[in-house]
């Protein structure tokens, strides 16, 4: 009898990671004395920006946070919002900082980032708890890389031992990410705008991680049918749907498994800040 195997592509829904995730948040922070609070910083009108903002503020609230909206027009000076990270800083009540990126050019990322104390580094940039990431003692790292590797251990997918290609060198999903999947296990090749032939890297890889921030950068061509693909990019197309740095209608029925746009990184990411959110107020405030 002839047997008929059917290709089965999984969906990596970080969704569903996600809400397992604020399960556990839930019950922890009912056991706890104290409320953890966040702190958003929005400068500017950033259309995109205002909605992600508005996105981890609902979140506290369904999570039983306190949280700190702080709207800052777009022409603050670097000096003004130095201060206002510095009374976040010395505020008691603030366990998370974030400052929703990116910056307007007038203002320098790197002295921003470095002004956060890096007790309430909720995402992870000073270079305090960088470093620290980097030589793998780190409690919290970065929200959108740190969800992407829950999001793989929910589905069992193994790293160890797998080839990895992560396509974008950023410090807040590349560099991270491609960090976490060594410490993982997987043996790694960070592509950038510089590499030679990306094609060559990310059709051998088991898992490629897909952060270059451009509307359906690669598709079928790039991988092959056991890849495990996650698109960490999202756009807006003129026509107002979402779509990633991967065709995703060339790849669904072709990989193995593959993040889907919207539903796959973009809850994880939320979810991981509320975690760290929450392990910065513990730590900060269990002795
Ligand atoms: P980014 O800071 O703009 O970095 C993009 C990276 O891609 C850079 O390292 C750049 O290389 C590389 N790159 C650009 N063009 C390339 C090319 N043609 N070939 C190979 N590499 C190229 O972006 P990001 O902050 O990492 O974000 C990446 C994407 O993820 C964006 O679409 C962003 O909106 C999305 N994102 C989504 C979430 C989420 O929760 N879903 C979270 C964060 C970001 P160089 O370093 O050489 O310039």
């Amino acid at each position: 009898m002839c047997k008929v195997l059917l290709h089965m592509t999984l969906q990596l829904l970080g969704k569903t990671s996600a809400d397992k995730l604020y399960l556990q948040i839930q019950k922890e922070v009912k056991e706890l004395s104290y409320s953890p609070c966040l702190a958003v910083i929005l400068v500017g009108e950033d259309p995109a920006s205002q909605v992600y903002v508005g996105k981890k503020i609902k979140k506290c609230a369904e999570l039983g946070f306190q949280s700190r909206k702080i709207l800052l027009p777009e022409d603050t000076s670097e000096a003004a919002l130095l201060k206002q990270i510095q009374s976040l800083n010395e505020d008691s009540e603030v366990d998370g900082i974030l400052v929703q990126l990116p910056l307007p050019k007038h203002i320098h990322e790197a002295t921003i980032i470095e002004c956060i104390d890096a007790k309430k580094d909720v995402d992870v940039l000073t270079s305090r708890l960088a470093g620290k990431l980097m030589h793998n003692e780190h409690q919290i790292a970065p929200c959108t890389p740190s969800g992407i590797i829950r999001m793989l251990e929910d589905h069992d997918i193994q790293m160890e031992g797998k080839d990895a290609v992560v396509l974008g060198r950023s410090k807040i999903v590349g560099l991270p990410m491609s960090l976490l999947l060594q410490q993982a296990g997987a043996t790694v090749t960070l592509c950038h705008s510089k590499t030679k032939d990306i094609r060559s890297h990310t059709k051998r890889a088991d898992i490629v991680i897909v952060a270059v921030g451009k509307p359906e950068f690669l598709g079928k061509e790039d991988f092959h049918k056991n890849s495990v693909v996650i698109d960490v990019g999202i756009h807006r197309r003129e026509d107002g749907s979402l779509c990633g740095d991967v065709r995703q209608e060339e790849i669904r029925d072709y990989v193995a498994a593959y993040s889907p746009v919207p539903k796959g990184v973009g809850p994880m990411t939320i979810a991981m800040l509320m975690w760290n959110n929450l392990q910065l107020s513990k730590l900060r405030r269990i002795k």
